[in-house]
């Protein structure tokens, strides 16, 4: 699947924590808060399909994160340690 401009590379159970968990801080069970960002990405990547250890990107890419805030004790998770938290 060819993706150009932006991309979302969310694992199953990133993607699964995202809709359907309760957004509740690991440390205190306070209410998370969730931010949106990008990082722009114009750099080599591996392809493994071609055979060619690093190719570069045509097109600068928007790659999109997840964050959640903890609104009572102001900690910080990405999407990416809470999703693999949960059993
Ligand atoms: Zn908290």
């Amino acid at each position: 699947m060819e993706t150009k401009g932006a991309s979302y590379s969310f694992t199953f159970r990133e993607m699964k924590y995202l809709l359907f968990s309760k957004k509740k801080c690991p440390s205190c069970s306070g209410l998370l808060i969730k931010h949106k960002h990008y990082i722009v990405r114009t750099d080599m990547f591996d392809d493994s399909k071609t055979g060619n250890s690093v190719v570069k990107r045509d097109t600068p890419m928007k790659e999109w994160h997840y964050n959640f805030d903890c609104a009572t004790c102001q900690s910080s998770f990405p999407l990416a340690e809470l999703a693999n938290k949960k059993g």
